[in-house]
């Protein structure tokens, strides 16, 4: 048994993977009653425009306030509730709250547009709640023009005909596109045309080397450059430096999102922010 243990990688191995099933095993069994126990709360960060760095956007993004592990990264959760078709739930929670913050923002005065990320599971169910979004935020006096709805480039891949006649139907019925982590994915170019997409989001990890790699600077301006030509507006993810935000503003970049800015943070900072401002 020893000996196994000391020298076999492959005990090691499976006595990690099993470590990790438990885990899993046990975030989910949590994950389960978060909704219910209200354990959820949306955080926005905002965008600002590159030209004179005002904040004119916001992205909503969900936290799990665990009530012993604290806050849980949406990376290590939301992949687990889209297995588990719990992001249904916690994706009407997001909207709604989003509508309601929207609600709030209205009243003062701030006419932000909101960025929310969906996932391809919402699309691809057969019974969606997507289908009432435009009816829900009409009853609580909104319009879709403020939203934007943000997709990953898989979605696009092998899309069933009713992710494409659903996102076809949200674009007409006037939500905003976005392509989020645009450059990481295989996405064919031509479906930006095709969904009618509005924002392509440049990824973190082309601005993450911008002010020391030539080559991530090209791809930035590359990706710019094509953007507008298609007529379609560039939103910079991950900025964290004055360096990157110029070099950025230089490549003609018309929206920049990241810590050099401000963090995501709760509704009511967001609201001290923009009266500051
Ligand atoms: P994303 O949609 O690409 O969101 C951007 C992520 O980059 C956020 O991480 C944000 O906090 C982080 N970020 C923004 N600026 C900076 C920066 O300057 N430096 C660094 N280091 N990070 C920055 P977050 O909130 O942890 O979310 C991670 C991912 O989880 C999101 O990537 C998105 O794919 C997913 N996610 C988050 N909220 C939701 C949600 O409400 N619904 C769904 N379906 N997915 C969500
Ligand atoms: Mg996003
Ligand atoms: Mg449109
Ligand atoms: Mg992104």
């Amino acid at each position: 048994q020893a000996k196994q243990h000391g020298r076999n990688g492959f005990a090691f191995f499976s006595a990690h993977m099993r470590e990790q099933a438990e885990h899993r095993m046990a975030l989910l069994k949590d994950l389960r009653v978060a909704l219910t126990q209200q354990q959820f709360i949306l955080y926005y960060q905002p965008i600002v425009a590159m030209k004179d760095q005002s904040i004119v956007k916001a992205e909503a993004l969900i936290r799990w306030r665990h009530p012993e592990k604290g806050i849980v990264s949406p990376a290590l959760f939301i992949p687990l509730a889209e297995e588990t078709q719990l992001i249904h739930g916690i994706g009407e929670f997001i909207f709604s709250t989003a509508c309601d913050t929207l609600c709030a923002l209205n009243q003062l005065g701030h006419h932000l547009q909101l960025s929310i990320n969906v996932s391809p599971v919402q699309f691809t169910a057969k019974h969606s709640a997507l289908n009432d979004w435009h009816q829900q935020l009409t009853n609580k006096g909104l319009t879709t023009e403020q939203f934007v709805i943000e997709i990953t480039e898989g979605l696009m891949m092998n899309a069933l005909p009713r992710t494409q006649q659903r996102l076809t139907t949200l674009t007409k019925q006037g939500f905003a596109l976005a392509l989020d982590d645009f450059g990481t994915g295989y996405s064919s170019l031509a479906y930006l045309k095709q969904m009618d997409t509005d924002f392509i989001k440049i990824d973190k990890r082309f601005v993450d080397g911008i002010a020391h790699t030539a080559d991530d600077l090209a791809l930035c301006e590359a990706m710019i450059m094509m953007a507008h030509q298609l007529g379609l507006k560039v939103i910079a993810e991950g900025i964290e430096t004055a360096t990157q935000h110029q070099l950025l503003l230089q490549a003609g970049c018309d929206f920049g999102q990241g810590f050099y800015y401000a963090k995501p943070m709760p509704k009511d900072e967001l609201v001290n922010l923009l009266n500051t401002a």
